[in-house]
Formats: structure tokens, C-alpha cells, sequence
């Protein structure tokens, strides 16, 4: 009986992908996609436009913040990077999830944190129906492929809808986010990297944390593509506290 439902699961999974690879293609040749940096037309992304994001220097910055063991970005939320982000969590640019996740990478080999797994900040229901995928959730996926740390989505959920966090005031932002997400039991003990497409004020990265912790999460630290152009987000050169590496001292009381 068991073996019949996840048959039917994996092939009703299938004609899903189909049914959205189709609906892609109609829209396409209906109205032909543009490049988010460049505008040429056909790509929703174009190769000179990649190669010019491959080119783009990690600056890796931290936002200081005692519900994190770290909080940190690749670099600020401008130019190339800016327009992939909204390309691939946006115009359905899901290619860009390798160029982006191999930023990721690259911050991890220089910063090093000690990391059972990988959560990707949840959608809610109902926004992941309307986007069909989560960007997180792919940024996730190929991080762990490159690093071989497990990939966990299933160990945080959203648990209400909430309103787009770009568009709302620092206030607002966290009262937006409050209390919207839950763990599951199995993330005791375990040190968990979130990861994000991108972090403004760190009110969503820090609720997950709350949330995890709340389920007995080890250290817990947070990584985005890219932040926001705050002076808040301290870059990695003019950071003396956080000179060396990761901190594991971390003090869970706090958030
Ligand atoms: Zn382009």
C-alpha cells in the first residue's frame, strides 16, 4: 500500500514538473523572457551577464547579532548581484542557483563553521504554489552538493503567511516575521547553517533562529547572497572582533 502511494506521489510530482516546464515554455513564446541585468531579450539571464557575476569579488560582511554563532553575506544587495537575485527568485531564473550557491561556497571555505545542516528559510504554502519553488530551498541544495553537508528543509516550516519583507519598515519587518515559523524536534543538538537569497535586517534569519533554538538547535548561523546596503553589515577586513573565524561560544540566551 505504502509502495502504491509513493508511486502515485512521485508520478503525480512528475506531471507537476511537467505541467509547470510546459506553462513556462507557453508563457515564453508568448512573451519572450528578458535578461534582469542587461534586458537582452530571450534569457532571463544571459551569458555575458553570468560571466560578469562569476567576475564579482566575494565581500563578505557580518551583521553582529547574538542569536547567530555568525550572520554573514557575500557581499551588498547592488548591481549584478542585485539583479541575479531577483531574476532567479523572481522571473523564475531557477539557473542561478549554481553561480549563486557557488558564492556561498566560497564564504564557507574562508569562514569554516562547524555545521551539521543546511535549512533553507521556508516559503509559506501557498507562496510556493504561486513561485514554484523555493529559491532558499535551491540555494540549499546546491550548497550541499558542492560541500556534502546535508541539506534539512523539513526541519523548519512557516507556519503563517507573511507580507513581503522588502517592502515593509524595520518595525514592521519584525513584527511581520514574529513567531511565523516552527521547527521540527529532530534539529536538537544539531548546528544548522539558514541560508537566504538575501538579508535586511537579519528579522527573518533571527525568528528561524528563535525557532530552532526553541527546539533545541546547537549553534545556529545564518548565511544570505547578499545584504542590504546598511552600515549595520560590517565588512569582513574592518571587522576586528570577528577577525579569525567563526564564533563558537555562542550566547544562546540571547535574541
Ligand atoms: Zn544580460
Amino acid at each position: 500500500m505504502l509502495t502504491d502511494v509513493t508511486t502515485n506521489d512521485s508520478h503525480f510530482r512528475r506531471l507537476e514538473l511537467r505541467t509547470v516546464q510546459t506553462a513556462d515554455w507557453l508563457q515564453d513564446l508568448i512573451f519572450p523572457p528578458t535578461c534582469g541585468h542587461c534586458g537582452r531579450v530571450d534569457f532571463r539571464f544571459c551569458p555575458s551577464c553570468l560571466y560578469e557575476l562569476e567576475q564579482v569579488p566575494m565581500a563578505v560582511s557580518r551583521l553582529r547579532d547574538q542569536a547567530f554563532g555568525e550572520l554573514c553575506a557575500t557581499g551588498g544587495h547592488c548591481g549584478v548581484v542585485q539583479n541575479a537575485v531577483q531574476a532567479f527568485k523572481y522571473d523564475g531564473a531557477r539557473e542561478l542557483a549554481i553561480p549563486l550557491a557557488d558564492r556561498l561556497v566560497e564564504a564557507l571555505q574562508i569562514l569554516n563553521p562547524p555545521i551539521d545542516a543546511l535549512v533553507p528559510v521556508p516559503l509559506f504554502a501557498d507562496r510556493l504554489t504561486e513561485r514554484g519553488y523555493n529559491q532558499s530551498e535551491l540555494l540549499c541544495r546546491n550548497l550541499a552538493l558542492k560541500t556534502g553537508i546535508e541539506a534539512r528543509p523539513t526541519l523548519l516550516k512557516r507556519i503563517r503567511e507573511t507580507s513581503q519583507q522588502a517592502l515593509l519598515s524595520e518595525v514592521d519587518r519584525r513584527k511581520n516575521v514574529r513567531d511565523a515559523f516552527a521547527a521540527s524536534a529532530d534539529v536538537m543538538g544539531l548546528s544548522v547553517l539558514l541560508v537566504d537569497d538575501v538579508a535586511t535586517s537579519g528579522s527573518t534569519l533571527r525568528e528561524c533562529a528563535k525557532a530552532l533554538r526553541n527546539q533545541g538547535a546547537g549553534l545556529i548561523y545564518g548565511i544570505a547572497v547578499s545584504h542590504s546596503l546598511s552600515s549595520d553589515w560590517i565588512p569582513q577586513e574592518e571587522d576586528d572582533e570577528y577577525q579569525h573565524s567563526w564564533r563558537r561560544d555562542q550566547n544562546l540566551g540571547g535574541a
